[in-house]
């Protein structure tokens, strides 16, 4: 069987990311591996893909490994949703609901059911200070946009998603996961942070304690030290002895305040730690955007897991978004979040 050209480059393209040698024309790619690299996709170091040697094809425990490799080890768990209902109309309702678009005219041109897929991404955040505090966040996307779907991490249970076991998974999944799983960190990163809020808190409260405390103290030792100056049997060396030591009192406490401070910084450490990826069927609404003399058609979708519209990502930012702002751009129509739109 012939390899698929696209995952030919693919595989040449995380060969490369981590370290291998590659050299490749239409029908196979021959590679130098790394022996690390070469043990984690369990290939031999000297390997030719495609073109009568290993073929590359979509459901080949290869790629299994290769994506596996290129998103970063992550164990990745595949499924498919079946959906009992599909929304048929009405979906001119649903933009200037789901997502607005300012200044924009936008028609709903067309509808088709389509196959896409989604992903949870769940990721261990570590919070390091004096104490140390984790748990996991979970963070639902779309694979071919990038896009957070909000809720779809509590959703998708209610579904029963059938599971695929490793080997036997269909094609339909993007192999292209950069822009999501950043996405999704991002975002995780933001729900960490939620989560941590006690936390930081407490870890503040403690740390204006200690320096408060350790004021109190510089203070009243300073007052004792004046106050023994005045000790007629101290002789004149000892006396210039002291005020040194009051001089250095600051000093020395400034080094205490820093010392707490360091012990009570906030360090937060955030790793994916498995991703679970769904097929679903969706209505993909085709609408056409006219703005100014210009016209665009955009791609949106209808989620039957949130029973919604997917927000969109800003062209500039890929922030995800629900308020969707047209600008021109090279005679041409562009799709920014707020905040991209007001910087334009
Ligand atoms: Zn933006």
């Amino acid at each position: 069987m012939d390899s698929v050209p696209e995952l030919l480059s693919f595989a040449a393209q995380v060969f490369e990311k981590h370290g291998g040698i590659t050299e490749r024309d239409d029908n196979h790619v021959m590679a130098l591996l790394p022996p690390g690299l070469a043990r984690s996709l369990d290939l031999p170091e000297e390997v030719q893909l495609g073109d009568g040697a290993v073929p590359l094809l979509y459901g080949s425990p290869v790629l299994d490994r290769l994506i596996q490799v290129a998103t970063k080890k992550i164990p990745l768990i595949f499924g498919r949703i079946e959906v009992p209902y599909l929304k048929k109309g009405g979906f001119e309702q649903l933009i200037g609901q789901d997502i607005v678009f300012t200044n924009g005219q936008v028609r709903v041109t067309g509808r088709a059911e389509a196959r896409t897929s989604y992903m949870v991404l769940i990721c261990r955040y570590v919070a390091l200070s004096d104490e140390r505090k984790e748990g996991l966040v979970e963070v639902g996307t779309h694979e071919g946009t990038g896009a957070i779907i909000e809720d779809f991490e509590s959703l998708w249970p209610e579904f029963r998603p059938e599971f695929y076991t490793l080997g036997k998974v269909p094609p339909h999944f993007s192999i292209h996961l950069e822009q999501t799983i950043s996405n999704a960190m991002q975002k995780a990163r933001v729900l960490a942070e939620e989560k941590l809020i006690d936390f930081i808190k407490s870890m503040q409260r403690r740390l204006h304690r200690d320096v408060k405390n350790t004021r109190e103290y510089y203070e009243a030792l300073r007052k004792e030290m004046e106050a023994s100056l005045s000790h007629h049997n101290l002789s004149e060396a000892q006396r210039h002895e002291r005020i040194a030591k009051i001089e250095d009192l600051p000093g020395e406490m400034a080094r205490k305040i820093e010392d707490l401070k360091q012990k009570y910084k906030i360090q937060v450490r955030l790793r994916p730690c498995a991703a679970l990826r769904f097929l679903v069927n969706v209505v993909q609404i085709m609408a056409g955007i006219r703005f100014r003399k210009h016209r665009r058609t955009v791609h949106l979708t209808w989620n039957p897991i949130s029973r919604r519209l997917d927000p969109l990502v800003c062209e500039r930012c890929y922030e995800s978004t629900r308020s969707v702002h047209p600008r021109e751009k090279d005679s041409r129509i562009l799709l920014l979040c707020p905040s991209c739109a007001q910087k334009q």
